[in-house]
């Protein structure tokens, strides 16, 4: 069994951001040289998440505005989390309900994908560096 490991990086110029990552992970799909096996992707960070769903620029549209009702950012004063001097306690309640993985079959050195699924890292208190794990094994 074969296995590899990479991280991918991110700084997103604002608080929330949603970014089309299937480009990254097909990359490292390749760069692993594995046929059939597993493909994990994580979130290192509990104010960020990965998840699959469509590419479509409404539905992002719709993910924004959803998560913003019902975690708003402001005021920060409502979040017990930001008693502790962060601000962010917002983001870990978005990333809670956008999930921190997904986990994606290799079958013939392709990620096996249903109908329209694509891989999203979800950014819920950005402006900083963080990263995302790629985890693939197989053979
Ligand atoms: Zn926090």
């Amino acid at each position: 069994m074969k296995n590899y490991r990479k991280e991918l990086w991110f700084n997103t110029p604002n608080r929330m951001d949603l970014i089309h990552i299937t480009p990254d992970v097909d990359a490292c799909v390749r760069e692993s040289g594995i046929k059939d096996g597993f493909c994990l992707v994580n979130a290192m960070h509990i104010t960020a998440s990965v998840f699959i769903n469509d590419n479509e620029s409404g539905l992002h549209h719709d993910y924004r505005e959803w998560l913003e009702k019902l975690a708003p950012h402001a005021p920060i004063d409502q979040y017990r989390h930001n008693n502790t001097g962060e601000d962010n306690g917002d983001a870990h309640l978005k990333r809670q309900i956008m999930g921190r993985s997904v986990m994606v079959a290799i079958t013939d050195g392709m990620l096996d994908f249903g109908p329209w699924e694509r891989i999203f890292y979800g950014e819920f208190d950005g402006r900083r560096k963080k990263r995302v794990l790629v985890k693939i094994i197989g053979e």
